[in-house]
């Protein structure tokens, strides 16, 4: 049963890919021209992909190579064409059996969901037909990627009667963009989306009816609570996925990619997962953590460092989503007091460990969460006992949103120094103290801002 956090983990490795992959800058490297194309046949859908260089090269390698499931995926279309995994670069190569240069290829794509461990999965199919697929896994170059190039040209053509969804608009029969960066979801199929003022998204129509509500009805107004309490987003609205296989499996896949959240589930057992009213309370969490990285200033590409300063951007999120949980259901404040609890718990024992400074590189990530929570909770308490109501927690934030726009660093640095003029010694030193690299004084800490927030 993957919890929340099983869940959110693949987050956690994406961010380390977000950070490294990220390249900018313009190359005159060879260009590849991608274009995708779902057709549908009376015996089911067919998704091709073509290459044309505009140069014969020896060579198409990829961006991202996290396994070696091209190689069995991706059928060749011409018999002299091969996908080797090479074990020595560990990456897949597209290359002519018989040596030829190769100026164009194309395959037939296998359009079912694969859990890429360090990677999103290429395709989240939906229950009725549709599949949102990951642009990035496309993202390929003549001989070497090794060069700045960061621009790919796609072009994709789905069958009448459906339509595309694109950086939140629908498109019927083609369109083109230049990609970039890490790519982004694009949805194929017949469902429409549902267009709110603060987000366009695809709810798959098979999932449970408490989560459809839940994400539906509640991701709105979560996102219209954090615009009021912090600022509103000055980017295109963002878009969410939810997409449920209904498939024999056990896997589900959440992550975020620039301005868009999703959540995978490649099982067919919600029905009965949704019995247990927590299922939809963390499948909404989710959401609302993830939407909360949106609001925060430094994250405007959706995403955050990796580091030990983490604590500022999930423990935040997290915090942010149990304020808006609670502010939006009461009957959701009996589910946010136990994550509370757990963030507190779970904290303290991971303190035992790893010091928060070091949990980013030995595999306790998670304490960036609880024990970020449990700081944010108590400095959220302390401003409002400081300045008798007047401020919070998010008047913090939001002094942060304006100092990074005037060009301070999104740290934990800026950040604490906006909490000086609060005068509150005990609450700055009991912060030093967690974040500190002796255990003990960590665990004090901890317990000190714990009470600090009841
Ligand atoms: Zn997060």
């Amino acid at each position: 049963m993957p919890s929340l956090r099983t869940i959110a983990h693949p987050f956690l490795i994406l961010l380390v890919l977000v950070i490294t992959n990220f390249t900018n800058g313009v190359s005159l490297a060879s260009q590849v021209d991608t274009v995708i194309e779902k057709t549908q046949t009376e015996s089911g859908a067919t998704w091709e992909l073509g290459y044309t260089l505009d140069k014969p090269s020896q060579q198409l390698v990829f961006v991202r190579n996290p396994d070696a499931s091209r190689t069995t995926r991706w059928l060749p279309k011409s018999s002299d064409i091969e996908i080797a995994y090479d074990t020595i670069s560990q990456q897949e190569i597209v290359r002519s059996k018989t040596g030829k240069p190769i100026s164009k290829v194309s395959f037939v794509l296998t359009p079912t969901y694969k859990h890429l461990g360090k990677d999103y999965a290429p395709f989240s199919p939906f229950s009725n037909g549709g599949n949102a697929f990951h642009s990035g896994r496309l993202f390929a170059c003549a001989n070497t990627c090794e060069d700045e190039h960061n621009e790919w040209p796609i072009t994709l053509k789905v069958p009448s009667g459906e339509h595309i969804v694109l950086n939140g608009r629908v498109v019927s029969g083609s369109a083109s963009w230049v990609d970039k960066n890490n790519g982004r979801q694009v949805y194929v199929g017949k469902q429409q989306p549902i267009i709110t003022d603060s987000a366009v998204a695809l709810i798959d129509p098979a999932l449970p009816e408490s989560i459809q509500a839940k994400l539906e009805y509640d991701m709105p107004n979560i996102m219209a609570y954090f615009s009021h309490s912090l600022n509103p987003l000055s980017t295109e609205k963002p878009m969410l996925f939810a997409s449920y296989a209904m498939v024999d499996g056990h896997s589900s896949q959440g992550g975020t990619l620039p301005n868009q959240i999703f959540m995978h589930w490649n099982r067919n057992d919600l029905d009965k997962r949704a019995e247990n009213s927590d299922f939809a309370n963390k499948t909404l969490w989710f959401f609302a953590h993830e939407a909360a990285h949106l609001y925060q200033p430094g994250n405007t590409a959706g995403v955050s460092e990796n580091d030990e300063q983490s604590w500022l951007h999930e423990g935040s999120a997290d915090y942010f989503a149990a304020l808006a949980m609670k502010y939006l259901y009461e009957d959701a404040n009996s589910y946010v007091k136990r994550r509370i609890t757990h963030a507190f718990e779970s904290c303290t024992q991971g303190l035992t460990q790893s010091t928060l400074a070091d949990a980013y590189k030995n595999g306790h990530f998670n304490l960036y969460y609880s024990c970020g929570m449990v700081m944010h909770r108590a400095i959220d308490s302390v401003v409002q006992q400081k300045t008798l109501g007047e401020e919070s927690l998010f008047t913090v934030w939001k002094r942060l949103q304006k100092a990074v726009s005037r060009g301070m660093p999104p740290g934990t640095a800026t950040f604490l120094a906006l909490l000086e003029p609060y005068n509150a010694p005990e609450l700055i030193d009991a912060i030093n103290n967690a974040t500190s690299d002796n255990d003990k004084k960590a665990i004090l800490g901890l317990q000190t801002l714990y009470r600090m927030g009841e």
